[in-house]
């Protein structure tokens, strides 16, 4: 009887465990940083390990070397007031972020740690890194979320974001998730958070192996985009010009009118392709994924695969001279008119910046 009713007991027990596979939760976040500070698609990670659930511990890996990395664990440390640890590797190997050494120093930490969680930004970084690293870890990561609905529960978009596909993770410890970091923006801080900083710990990098330190990858240089201009990821406005601007001379438009009204720059991949601007400027599918509070398209067609990188955006703006051009259909002002009777039109009458 006794033995019956413990049965039965265990059997509802194993159901639970099933339904929540993990206990407790605590998240491993890959951080990037520059220029001392760490990046806003990263806090968008840290965000994203919030909504995993309320006992989330959330550690931040940072890592490069010298005096940079300090200023950014410190920046990172009082930054958002869920991190409860800031772990930084502080080694020449991590001067740049290549990817191998990172996926060896996530295995590393993974495997002292146990986290139950492992996210980055789906950015550059975060693509390089997740997969080589899942691959260490035997897992396979969930790419590109744009939701959490639990900690084994995740949506994200497929069909160039058509359709969007929600997963259940079943997977072995750890869940590996890149995220769109539009998608969890960054709440901003309360003005008293600085006294809460989270600790910064070293990570021992003495069993990370010297030899292979160097990969298969190898750093050349940075090309760094006009450091006064907003990031194209993160931009409040995006100008973002097509095929129809037809010329790399043309483009300066664009660019002009980017300038005046503080906007980050964009182009499809029409534009990229026709050697009018240079490929980190490209939106879309393939490209970087904006969600900014208004975008302006010029001579854009609307293509599945670019609105697949802007459809998020608050408030999108379109000049196309042909009125059936499909970007009307996603566009909240329309306007069928020549773009180069348009953005002059506009630069004369837009005030300069004080
Ligand atoms: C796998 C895959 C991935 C892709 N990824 C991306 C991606 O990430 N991003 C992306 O953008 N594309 C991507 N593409 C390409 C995409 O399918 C389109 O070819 C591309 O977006 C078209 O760019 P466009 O609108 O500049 O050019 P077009 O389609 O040629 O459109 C140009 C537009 O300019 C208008 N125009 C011309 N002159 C003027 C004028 N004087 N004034 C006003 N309007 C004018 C025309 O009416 C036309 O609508 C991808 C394609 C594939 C197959």
């Amino acid at each position: 009887m006794a033995s019956g009713r413990m049965l039965s007991a265990f059997r509802k027990l194993s159901i639970t465990a099933r339904i929540t596979p993990y206990r407790s939760l605590s998240t491993l976040v890959l951080a990037e940083h520059e220029g001392g500070s760490i990046k806003t698609s990263s806090l968008s990670a840290v965000e994203a390990a919030k909504s995993l659930g309320g006992d989330n511990s959330v550690s931040l890996l940072l890592a490069g070397s010298g005096q940079s990395l300090k200023e950014a664990a410190a920046h990172a440390a009082s930054s958002h007031l869920s991190i409860s640890q800031v772990l930084i590797a502080d080694s020449d190997k991590f001067t740049y972020p290549l990817a191998e050494p990172w996926a060896k120093l996530v295995h590393l930490v993974q495997q002292r740690g146990g986290y139950s969680h492992i996210i980055a930004a789906s950015g550059s970084f975060g693509k390089n890194v997740l997969p080589r690293a899942a691959a260490l870890l035997d897992i396979s990561p969930i790419t590109d979320v744009t939701k959490i609905s639990g900690s084994n529960l995740f949506i994200r978009p497929i069909y160039a974001g058509n359709a969007l596909s929600t997963i259940r993770y079943t997977g072995s410890s750890p869940c590996m998730l890149s995220i769109r970091a539009t998608s969890f923006p960054v709440a901003s801080l309360p003005a008293d958070s600085k006294s809460d900083a989270a600790s910064i710990d070293q990570v021992d990098l003495s069993t990370l192996d010297e030899d292979d330190s160097v990969g298969k990858s190898r750093y050349i240089k940075l090309s760094s985009q006009n450091a006064e201009r907003p990031d194209l990821g993160n931009a409040r406005i995006v100008v973002t010009g097509g095929r129809g601007v037809k010329s790399a001379e043309n483009f300066k438009m664009i660019d002009k009118l980017a300038e005046k009204i503080g906007a980050a720059v964009g182009a499809t991949r029409a534009a990229v392709d026709a050697g009018f601007v240079p490929n980190d400027l490209q939106v879309g599918q393939t490209g970087k994924i904006v969600a900014p509070e208004l975008y302006m398209a010029f001579g854009v067609s609307g293509a599945i695969q670019h609105i697949a990188g802007m459809r998020d955006s608050k408030v999108i703006v379109a000049v196309n001279k042909d009125a059936d051009a499909p970007i009307f259909q996603v566009a909240d002002y329309g306007l069928v008119g020549d773009l180069f009777e348009v953005i002059p039109e506009l630069l004369e009458k837009i005030p300069e910046k004080k």
